[in-house]
């Protein structure tokens, strides 16, 4: 509700198809609203010419149709990515980032990636995050997560062709929105992006991976690893003592084994941490359980959020270690990538998303009231 009006953004097809019920029209009049919110990207009432002037106007008088509001836009003078901080009808804030791939990809020119948040905040204080840093304010609802990708794609011209969810938040804790949104961004009649290119990341929720697996979910997956040894884990990531390390391997075993799709494995290599030998070895005994690729990713700093204890500590592997650990992840046949620092100068890179002004007044919220 907005006031006292339906917010229309994010509803369901199915919710909406109710909502044009309860109001005597037609179900084809739902699926007309949802393509001019999602696949048109018209807001206003007024500009959805197929819809029965009578029935515009009942629409105005209940229902609106509520957007993000951008209150800061910054580009990266390196490699263009570009970082949002959009804010929400409540006031509080979230960041999205926009990241073109690195100029020697060979799909250089095709792709352009959305990094979206499902959280204000996160509640997973992993050490090496500054999203961490904030706490946990709320769950996104479905109209603020599509939001990011559509009002970010309001401001670029390049098509945004790919979505991760890898920003603020973790996405299984919010996980009725998020597939929600995923229903919106992938259908036909929606925003029409194809769920193979669309990559849910968790911080390792065991009963979520199995869910995605039985709900045969077409979008891909991947796992913030970082470390196959539950002590070092633990470390880093607080979530790691209550899910460990073997329950986790048979979870992705029994997503693998369900929707035979490959997992994606997210690595930031520390210096001195998780960048050994025997780590490689771990890897490679993992990769035998179920078909996946390795993700390097550099430890992008977090000082600006003036870290403590452990997080202070810790320090990324050098770029040729990084080189040298995918080499020889590569020596075993797994398919290896190592992540780009696309944004490391607007603290836009992994990890590097927060907020610490989120409690600002709601009167800014973008509301397109009717
Ligand atoms: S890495 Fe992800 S799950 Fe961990 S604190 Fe940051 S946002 Fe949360």
């Amino acid at each position: 509700m907005i006031g006292s009006k339906i917010n229309l953004n994010g509803l369901p097809l199915q919710q909406l198809e109710a909502f044009v019920a309860s109001m005597g029209e037609p179900a084809y009049r739902a699926k007309q609203i949802f393509a001019w919110l999602y696949k048109h990207k018209v807001v206003q009432f007024d500009d959805m010419t197929n819809l029965p002037e009578s029935f515009r106007q009942k629409l105005k008088e209940i229902a609106a149709v509520e957007k993000l509001s951008v209150v800061k836009k910054q580009q990266s003078q390196f490699d263009g990515t570009i970082k949002f901080l959009f804010e929400l009808a409540d006031g509080k804030q979230i960041e999205s980032v926009l990241i073109p791939p690195r100029k020697s990809a060979v799909d250089a020119d095709s792709r352009f990636t959305a990094c979206v948040s499902t959280q204000v905040g996160c509640p997973l204080d992993c050490k090496f995050c500054a999203t961490g840093t904030m706490g946990f304010e709320r769950n996104l609802s479905p109209a603020e997560i599509i939001g990011q990708v559509s009002t970010a794609q309001t401001l670029v011209e390049k098509p945004i062709t790919n979505i991760v969810f890898m920003g603020m938040g973790e996405p299984m804790l919010n996980y009725d929105n998020v597939m929600s949104a995923i229903e919106i961004l992938t259908s036909e009649n929606g925003m029409g992006f194809t769920p193979r290119r669309i990559t849910v990341s968790t911080a390792g929720y065991v009963e979520q991976i199995k869910r995605m697996a039985d709900e045969q979910r077409k979008v891909k997956l991947a796992l913030s690893l970082h470390s196959l040894n539950n002590e070092t884990r633990s470390k880093l990531m607080p979530i790691a003592k209550k899910f460990g390390v073997d329950e986790l391997l048979d979870a992705l075993e029994y997503y693998f084994k369900k929707t035979k799709k490959s997992v994606m494995l997210e690595y930031i290599l520390f210096d001195g941490l998780n960048d050994t030998d025997n780590d490689v070895l771990q890897l490679v005994k993992a990769s035998r359980r179920f078909e996946c690729r390795v993700n390097l990713i550099p430890f992008h700093s977090i000082a600006f959020t003036h870290p403590r204890g452990f997080s202070a500590a810790l320090k990324g592997a050098p770029q040729e270690k990084i080189l040298s650990f995918a080499a020889k992840l590569r020596r075993y046949t797994i398919p290896v990538f190592v992540r780009s620092n696309s944004g490391e100068d607007i603290d836009a890179a992994c990890g590097q998303l927060a907020v610490t002004n989120s409690h600002s007044e709601p009167e800014a919220h973008a509301l397109v009231a009717q």
